[in-house]
Protein backbone atom coordinates (compact mmCIF):
# COMPACT_ATOMS: atom_id res chain seq x y z
CA UNK A 1 0.00 0.00 0.00
CA UNK A 2 2.69 2.01 1.23
CA UNK A 3 4.16 1.95 -2.94
CA UNK A 4 1.07 3.55 -4.22
CA UNK A 5 1.72 6.42 -6.46
CA UNK A 6 -0.11 9.45 -5.30
CA UNK A 7 -2.36 8.90 -2.18
CA UNK A 8 -2.26 11.70 0.70
CA UNK A 9 -4.36 10.18 3.31
CA UNK A 10 -4.10 6.56 4.55
CA UNK A 11 -7.02 5.25 6.80
CA UNK A 12 -6.13 1.55 8.01
CA UNK A 13 -7.94 -0.32 10.09
CA UNK A 14 -7.35 -4.10 11.98
CA UNK A 15 -3.38 -3.11 10.76
CA UNK A 16 -1.96 -6.79 11.74
CA UNK A 17 -4.80 -8.07 14.29
CA UNK A 18 -6.32 -11.32 13.92
CA UNK A 19 -9.90 -11.12 15.28
CA UNK A 20 -9.59 -15.13 16.00
CA UNK A 21 -6.45 -14.86 18.18
CA UNK A 22 -5.95 -11.24 18.80
CA UNK A 23 -2.19 -11.67 18.51
CA UNK A 24 0.47 -9.66 17.06
CA UNK A 25 1.34 -10.75 13.84
CA UNK A 26 3.48 -8.27 11.37
CA UNK A 27 6.33 -9.59 9.79
CA UNK A 28 9.75 -8.18 11.63
CA UNK A 29 11.32 -7.01 8.53
CA UNK A 30 13.40 -5.47 7.47
CA UNK A 31 11.15 -3.88 4.69
CA UNK A 32 11.90 -3.16 1.49
CA UNK A 33 10.65 0.41 0.97
CA UNK A 34 12.98 2.99 0.52
CA UNK A 35 13.46 6.68 1.86
CA UNK A 36 10.74 9.34 0.94
CA UNK A 37 9.28 7.15 -1.52
CA UNK A 38 6.18 7.59 -0.05
CA UNK A 39 3.18 10.32 -0.89
CA UNK A 40 1.16 9.64 2.45
CA UNK A 41 0.70 12.75 4.31
CA UNK A 42 -1.33 11.60 6.99
CA UNK A 43 -1.72 8.11 8.55
CA UNK A 44 -4.37 6.78 10.87
CA UNK A 45 -4.18 3.84 12.37
CA UNK A 46 -7.40 1.86 13.94
CA UNK A 47 -8.00 -0.61 16.15
CA UNK A 48 -4.18 -2.39 14.92
CA UNK A 49 -1.92 -4.36 16.86
CA UNK A 50 1.40 -2.35 16.51
CA UNK A 51 3.41 -4.01 19.14
CA UNK A 52 7.16 -3.01 18.97
CA UNK A 53 7.73 -3.28 15.74
CA UNK A 54 11.22 -1.80 15.12
CA UNK A 55 11.43 -2.46 11.50
CA UNK A 56 8.30 -1.46 10.64
CA UNK A 57 7.86 1.88 12.65
CA UNK A 58 11.02 3.06 10.84
CA UNK A 59 9.57 2.40 7.58
CA UNK A 60 6.62 4.43 8.24
CA UNK A 61 9.02 7.19 9.66
CA UNK A 62 10.93 6.95 6.67
CA UNK A 63 9.02 6.08 3.74
CA UNK A 64 6.87 9.35 3.91
CA UNK A 65 8.32 12.57 2.60
CA UNK A 66 6.42 15.11 4.35
CA UNK A 67 4.34 13.10 6.68
CA UNK A 68 2.39 15.53 8.95
CA UNK A 69 -0.15 13.58 11.24
CA UNK A 70 -0.30 10.33 12.83
CA UNK A 71 -3.57 9.17 14.34
CA UNK A 72 -3.25 6.02 16.47
CA UNK A 73 -6.85 5.12 17.61
CA UNK A 74 -8.14 1.75 19.99
CA UNK A 75 -4.41 0.01 19.31
CA UNK A 76 -1.92 -1.57 21.12
CA UNK A 77 1.45 -0.75 21.71
CA UNK A 78 4.26 -0.74 23.45
CA UNK A 79 6.65 1.36 22.96
CA UNK A 80 4.41 4.75 22.19
CA UNK A 81 7.99 7.14 22.73
CA UNK A 82 8.98 5.31 19.11
CA UNK A 83 6.28 6.20 17.37
CA UNK A 84 6.56 10.16 18.13
CA UNK A 85 9.14 10.96 15.82
CA UNK A 86 6.37 9.74 12.62
CA UNK A 87 4.37 12.74 13.23
CA UNK A 88 5.87 16.35 12.83
CA UNK A 89 2.63 18.93 12.82
CA UNK A 90 -0.37 16.41 14.31
CA UNK A 91 -0.11 13.83 16.88
CA UNK A 92 -3.32 12.64 17.79
CA UNK A 93 -4.02 9.55 20.00
CA UNK A 94 -7.79 8.27 20.74
CA UNK A 95 -8.63 5.81 23.19
CA UNK A 96 -4.98 5.16 24.74
CA UNK A 97 -5.99 2.79 27.30
CA UNK A 98 -4.21 -0.11 25.32
CA UNK A 99 -1.06 2.48 24.73
CA UNK A 100 2.07 2.27 26.35
CA UNK A 101 5.17 4.25 26.68
CA UNK A 102 8.67 3.22 28.12
CA UNK A 103 8.55 3.76 32.01
CA UNK A 104 4.87 5.85 31.50
CA UNK A 105 1.92 5.29 30.65
CA UNK A 106 1.43 6.76 27.35
CA UNK A 107 4.54 8.32 26.10
CA UNK A 108 7.26 10.60 28.25
CA UNK A 109 6.00 13.86 27.52
CA UNK A 110 9.84 15.11 27.15
CA UNK A 111 9.70 13.36 24.28
CA UNK A 112 8.12 15.60 22.34
CA UNK A 113 11.03 18.02 22.74
CA UNK A 114 13.01 15.95 20.20
CA UNK A 115 10.58 16.61 17.46
CA UNK A 116 10.68 19.07 14.67
CA UNK A 117 9.61 21.67 16.51
CA UNK A 118 6.19 22.37 14.85
CA UNK A 119 3.80 20.41 16.23
CA UNK A 120 0.80 22.29 15.85
CA UNK A 121 -1.95 19.25 17.23
CA UNK A 122 -0.56 17.08 20.43
CA UNK A 123 -2.27 14.44 22.53
CA UNK A 124 -0.34 14.37 26.24
CA UNK A 125 -1.35 12.07 29.12
CA UNK A 126 -1.52 14.17 32.22
CA UNK A 127 -0.60 11.27 34.27
CA UNK A 128 2.98 11.16 32.87
CA UNK A 129 3.38 14.84 33.61
CA UNK A 130 2.99 13.91 37.36
CA UNK A 131 4.38 10.88 37.07
CA UNK A 132 7.89 12.48 35.57
CA UNK A 133 8.12 15.44 38.09
CA UNK A 134 7.93 12.09 40.72
CA UNK A 135 10.83 11.03 38.88
CA UNK A 136 12.64 14.00 38.95
CA UNK A 137 11.63 15.63 42.15
CA UNK A 138 11.25 11.86 44.27
CA UNK A 139 8.45 11.15 46.44
CA UNK A 140 6.04 13.60 47.96
CA UNK A 141 5.47 16.20 44.74
CA UNK A 142 2.58 13.90 43.79
CA UNK A 143 0.70 14.29 46.19
CA UNK A 144 1.87 17.28 47.56
CA UNK A 145 0.63 20.89 45.58
CA UNK A 146 3.15 22.97 47.63
CA UNK A 147 6.36 20.60 46.24
CA UNK A 148 5.89 21.97 42.87
CA UNK A 149 7.77 23.78 40.27
CA UNK A 150 6.11 27.35 38.82
CA UNK A 151 2.73 26.22 37.85
CA UNK A 152 3.94 27.39 34.68
CA UNK A 153 6.36 24.40 33.99
CA UNK A 154 4.07 22.25 34.23
CA UNK A 155 3.71 22.00 30.18
CA UNK A 156 6.76 23.28 29.54
CA UNK A 157 9.50 22.26 30.82
CA UNK A 158 11.19 20.52 33.90
CA UNK A 159 15.31 21.10 34.56
CA UNK A 160 15.48 22.90 31.18
CA UNK A 161 14.00 20.14 29.13
CA UNK A 162 10.78 21.41 27.01
CA UNK A 163 8.41 19.78 26.85
CA UNK A 164 5.26 20.56 24.73
CA UNK A 165 6.61 23.16 21.39
CA UNK A 166 5.46 26.54 21.24
CA UNK A 167 4.16 25.67 17.76
CA UNK A 168 0.85 24.19 19.49
CA UNK A 169 -2.22 25.05 18.76
CA UNK A 170 -4.23 22.50 19.88
CA UNK A 171 -3.53 20.14 23.12
CA UNK A 172 -5.68 17.41 24.12
CA UNK A 173 -4.95 16.20 27.74
CA UNK A 174 -6.19 12.18 27.37
CA UNK A 175 -8.23 10.35 30.12
CA UNK A 176 -5.95 8.97 32.61
CA UNK A 177 -6.44 5.38 33.69
CA UNK A 178 -7.36 7.13 37.27
CA UNK A 179 -9.78 10.29 38.49
CA UNK A 180 -7.54 12.50 38.82
CA UNK A 181 -7.24 14.29 42.48
CA UNK A 182 -9.26 17.64 42.89
CA UNK A 183 -5.26 19.14 44.40
CA UNK A 184 -4.33 17.44 40.72
CA UNK A 185 -7.08 18.91 38.91
CA UNK A 186 -6.28 22.33 40.30
CA UNK A 187 -2.49 22.56 39.52
CA UNK A 188 -3.48 21.58 35.74
CA UNK A 189 -6.23 24.75 36.33
CA UNK A 190 -3.25 26.82 37.99
CA UNK A 191 -0.76 26.34 35.09
CA UNK A 192 -2.69 26.94 31.98
CA UNK A 193 -3.44 29.89 34.18
CA UNK A 194 -0.05 30.67 34.45
CA UNK A 195 0.81 30.09 30.83
CA UNK A 196 -1.71 32.08 29.40
CA UNK A 197 -0.71 35.16 31.95
CA UNK A 198 2.66 34.98 30.65
CA UNK A 199 1.79 34.56 27.12
CA UNK A 200 0.14 37.99 27.53
CA UNK A 201 3.78 38.76 27.88
CA UNK A 202 5.66 36.94 25.62
CA UNK A 203 3.37 36.45 23.00
CA UNK A 204 6.29 36.81 20.47
CA UNK A 205 7.85 34.01 21.53
CA UNK A 206 8.08 31.19 19.25
CA UNK A 207 9.80 28.37 19.21
CA UNK A 208 9.09 27.84 15.22
CA UNK A 209 9.72 31.53 14.42
CA UNK A 210 12.48 32.01 16.64
CA UNK A 211 13.96 28.56 17.32
CA UNK A 212 15.71 29.61 20.33
CA UNK A 213 12.52 30.75 22.44
CA UNK A 214 10.90 29.46 25.40
CA UNK A 215 7.53 28.09 25.24
CA UNK A 216 4.78 30.60 25.65
CA UNK A 217 1.97 29.38 23.11
CA UNK A 218 1.28 32.02 20.80
CA UNK A 219 -0.30 29.70 18.35
CA UNK A 220 -2.63 28.08 20.97
CA UNK A 221 -5.96 27.84 19.98
CA UNK A 222 -7.95 24.86 21.84
CA UNK A 223 -7.08 22.96 24.82
CA UNK A 224 -9.53 19.96 25.49
CA UNK A 225 -9.87 19.12 29.17
CA UNK A 226 -13.14 16.98 29.12
CA UNK A 227 -11.61 13.59 29.03
CA UNK A 228 -10.48 14.30 32.62
CA UNK A 229 -13.57 14.78 33.97
CA UNK A 230 -15.16 11.33 32.49
CA UNK A 231 -15.52 8.23 34.91
CA UNK A 232 -11.79 6.49 34.87
CA UNK A 233 -11.34 2.97 35.76
CA UNK A 234 -9.84 3.69 39.11
CA UNK A 235 -11.06 6.09 41.78
CA UNK A 236 -14.11 8.29 42.79
CA UNK A 237 -17.23 7.70 41.05
CA UNK A 238 -18.85 10.37 43.11
CA UNK A 239 -20.24 13.40 41.39
CA UNK A 240 -17.82 16.23 41.60
CA UNK A 241 -19.15 19.11 44.20
CA UNK A 242 -17.07 21.91 42.84
CA UNK A 243 -16.29 22.76 38.97
CA UNK A 244 -13.06 21.85 37.63
CA UNK A 245 -10.76 24.38 35.56
CA UNK A 246 -12.75 27.29 36.32
CA UNK A 247 -10.08 29.69 36.19
CA UNK A 248 -8.25 28.27 33.46
CA UNK A 249 -11.93 28.81 31.36
CA UNK A 250 -12.42 32.51 32.33
CA UNK A 251 -8.55 32.84 31.68
CA UNK A 252 -8.95 31.21 28.18
CA UNK A 253 -11.94 33.67 27.42
CA UNK A 254 -10.02 36.29 28.11
CA UNK A 255 -8.00 35.82 25.56
CA UNK A 256 -10.27 33.77 22.83
CA UNK A 257 -8.65 30.60 23.50
CA UNK A 258 -10.88 27.70 23.92
CA UNK A 259 -10.73 25.83 27.06
CA UNK A 260 -12.86 22.52 26.51
CA UNK A 261 -14.34 20.85 29.32
CA UNK A 262 -17.47 18.93 29.94
CA UNK A 263 -19.15 22.06 31.91
CA UNK A 264 -18.43 24.63 29.35
CA UNK A 265 -21.47 25.36 26.85
CA UNK A 266 -20.19 28.72 25.20
CA UNK A 267 -19.77 28.79 21.51
CA UNK A 268 -15.88 28.17 20.87
CA UNK A 269 -13.89 31.08 19.18
CA UNK A 270 -12.10 28.38 17.05
CA UNK A 271 -12.98 25.51 14.98
CA UNK A 272 -10.83 22.84 15.42
CA UNK A 273 -10.22 20.26 12.64
CA UNK A 274 -8.82 16.59 14.48
CA UNK A 275 -8.02 13.71 12.42
CA UNK A 276 -11.41 11.43 11.91
CA UNK A 277 -12.24 8.07 11.23
CA UNK A 278 -14.26 7.56 7.86
CA UNK A 279 -17.85 8.69 8.82
CA UNK A 280 -20.31 5.45 7.47
CA UNK A 281 -22.68 8.20 6.29
CA UNK A 282 -20.22 8.88 3.59
CA UNK A 283 -18.99 5.63 2.20
CA UNK A 284 -20.39 4.35 -0.77
CA UNK A 285 -20.83 0.63 0.91
CA UNK A 286 -21.13 0.09 4.15
CA UNK A 287 -20.57 -3.09 6.20
CA UNK A 288 -23.04 -4.95 8.03
CA UNK A 289 -21.87 -4.22 11.08
CA UNK A 290 -21.67 -0.89 11.35
CA UNK A 291 -25.32 -0.35 9.51
CA UNK A 292 -27.05 0.88 12.27
CA UNK A 293 -24.84 4.17 12.81
CA UNK A 294 -26.55 4.80 10.21
CA UNK A 295 -29.61 6.11 12.13
CA UNK A 296 -30.02 9.49 13.65
CA UNK A 297 -27.19 12.35 13.84
CA UNK A 298 -24.06 11.51 14.11
CA UNK A 299 -21.00 13.62 15.50
CA UNK A 300 -17.29 13.22 15.86
CA UNK A 301 -16.18 12.90 19.38
CA UNK A 302 -12.87 14.32 19.92
CA UNK A 303 -11.93 12.23 22.64
CA UNK A 304 -12.74 8.76 21.36
CA UNK A 305 -12.44 9.59 18.11
CA UNK A 306 -15.52 8.25 16.90
CA UNK A 307 -18.84 9.02 15.16
CA UNK A 308 -22.09 8.71 17.09
CA UNK A 309 -25.08 10.36 18.92
CA UNK A 310 -24.23 14.30 19.10
CA UNK A 311 -23.49 15.67 22.81
CA UNK A 312 -25.82 17.28 24.93
CA UNK A 313 -23.67 20.44 25.02
CA UNK A 314 -23.42 19.88 29.08
CA UNK A 315 -26.78 20.22 29.23
CA UNK A 316 -26.53 19.01 33.51
CA UNK A 317 -29.59 17.74 33.26
CA UNK A 318 -28.94 14.27 32.01
CA UNK A 319 -27.53 10.76 33.60
CA UNK A 320 -24.23 11.64 32.13
CA UNK A 321 -23.99 15.27 33.28
CA UNK A 322 -24.91 14.31 36.59
CA UNK A 323 -22.79 11.74 37.47
CA UNK A 324 -20.23 14.15 36.54
CA UNK A 325 -21.35 16.80 38.39
CA UNK A 326 -23.67 17.31 41.31
CA UNK A 327 -27.12 19.16 40.74
CA UNK A 328 -26.35 21.65 42.67
CA UNK A 329 -23.06 22.55 40.57
CA UNK A 330 -25.38 22.26 37.58
CA UNK A 331 -27.62 24.95 39.91
CA UNK A 332 -24.89 27.06 39.99
CA UNK A 333 -23.79 27.36 36.35
CA UNK A 334 -27.36 28.13 34.96
CA UNK A 335 -27.37 30.75 37.57
CA UNK A 336 -24.32 32.11 36.26
CA UNK A 337 -24.95 31.67 32.62
CA UNK A 338 -28.41 33.68 33.43
CA UNK A 339 -26.16 36.81 34.37
ZN1 LIG B 1 11.64 18.95 38.49
ZN1 LIG C 1 5.41 31.20 15.78
ZN1 LIG D 1 -26.11 16.41 29.65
Amino acid sequence: MIKLPNLTSLYFHGLSKSAASDTFDLPDGPYDIAEDSCSFEHIFLDNSALGNPHEFRKAVESAPKSLKSLTISASEANDMDGWLSCASETLVLYQTSDLRGYRCNLYRPDELCTLPKNLETAVVDPEDIFLDEYGYRGYGCLYNANNWVEPFQFFTERHDIDYIPSSIETLVLQRPSGRLSEAEADQIDDAIVAILARRSVYYRHCSKCRPRCRNYFPHLKAIYLGALEDEQEYGSKEPRRRVWFQNAIRAGRQQGIDIHTRTTRSRPFHEIVFPTPPNPRDLKFVPESVKEDLRGPRAFDVYSGTWGPPGCGNCGLCSTCLRRYDAAVWKELDKASQR
